[in-house]
């Protein structure tokens, strides 16, 4: 594996040193209309193969086929950091033909790891409890429609205060320049529109130095992230070769700030933000999923109301 490439070298000046020991558990999931490129920007992110298994279904096999969610296993080891990533894919969302509680599944399984994080964390074996809570959900918004669609909205409004949401422009490459800027302005708009709370970047601190500081406000600019993901490697000169995608007009390069926002977003992930996740993750999401699970065990717990005479 390239080394630079993946860039988790970092990594040990965003942790502790007792984790850097133990590793490093970190779970994505990826959610959004099926087709949006999910799967090849998962494989592009981390330079996996965590799909060659994936064959598609026949159309009869479609038919039936409910939302399955699958959880991929990947390690990665990069500066004497091991990173247990676990891809959560929801494959098939807003496929059928009533999309109307298709995320229901999803928020079943964001509760379900809440869930089992809460009941290890409260048993006997507290020291070696696995992490499964997701800490972020990258979400492909269409780049073919205008903005998120009432599905997005949905679901997005059904997660927002379990997961850190982070939203992509997903073939990003079927949108010039132009449109990429104005449907990134719609898109943040139809966010506080309708008042969904998505990750919110940490400020970066007043002594960091002037870099940083444009890097980090440039990178909170660029939400939601415009990305485009390809497999395969385009040779365009005996020197040049790039991971991409080529059409008869020109080719897309996936690591080129300027073609697309992919750099941006594998930096947040693995270099920047990765403990910032996980720790909006323990303080704000699970903290609320907590309290809301003590405040339901007081409620039955508690004397009932005398009836009225
Ligand atoms: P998923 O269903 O969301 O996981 O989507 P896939 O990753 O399976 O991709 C669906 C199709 O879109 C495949 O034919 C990919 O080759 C293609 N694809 C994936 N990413 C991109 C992209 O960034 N741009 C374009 N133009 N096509 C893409």
């Amino acid at each position: 594996m390239d080394k630079e490439y993946v860039g988790f070298a970092t990594l040990p000046n965003q942790l502790h040193r007792k984790s850097v020991k133990k590793g490093f558990d970190f779970t994505l999931m990826v959610a959004g209309e099926s087709g949006l490129g999910k799967s090849t920007l998962i494989d592009s992110l981390f330079l996996t193969d965590l799909y060659k298994d994936r064959s598609l279904l026949d159309a009869q096999a479609r038919v039936p086929r409910t939302l399955a969610i699958e959880r991929r296993a990947v390690e990665l080891e990069e500066g004497g950091v091991r990173v247990k990533l676990t891809v959560v894919d929801t494959p098939g969302f807003g496929d059928a033909v009533d999309n109307a509680d298709c995320w229901v599944p999803i928020v079943d399984y964001i509760d379900q790891q809440f869930e089992q994080f809460f009941r290890d964390e409260s048993g006997l074996n507290r020291k070696n409890i696995t992490d499964g809570r997701v800490h972020c959900c990258l979400y492909f918004v269409s780049p073919f429609g205008h903005g998120l669609r009432p599905l997005d909205v949905a679901f997005l409004q059904a997660v927002q205060h379990k997961v850190n949401i982070v939203p992509v422009i997903g073939r990003a490459d079927a949108l010039t320049p132009r449109e990429v800027g104005a449907m990134k302005e719609k898109i943040r708009e139809q966010l506080e529109a309708n008042a969904i709370s998505i990750y919110q970047f940490p400020d970066c601190d007043s002594d960091e130095d002037e870099e940083f500081k444009a890097q980090d406000a440039e990178l909170k600019r660029s939400i939601p992230f415009a990305v485009v993901g390809s497999n395969d490697i385009v040779r365009e000169t005996k020197e040049k070769a790039f991971r991409g995608r080529a059409y008869p007009w020109g080719a897309v390069e996936v690591e080129n700030p300027v073609h697309c926002d992919f750099l941006k977003l594998r930096t947040m992930l693995v270099r920047t933000h990765m403990q910032d996740l996980k720790e909006v993750t323990q303080e704000l999401h699970y903290e609320n999923y907590r309290a809301q699970c003590i405040q339901s065990l007081t409620r039955v717990g508690a004397p009932r109301p005398a009836p009225a005479a």
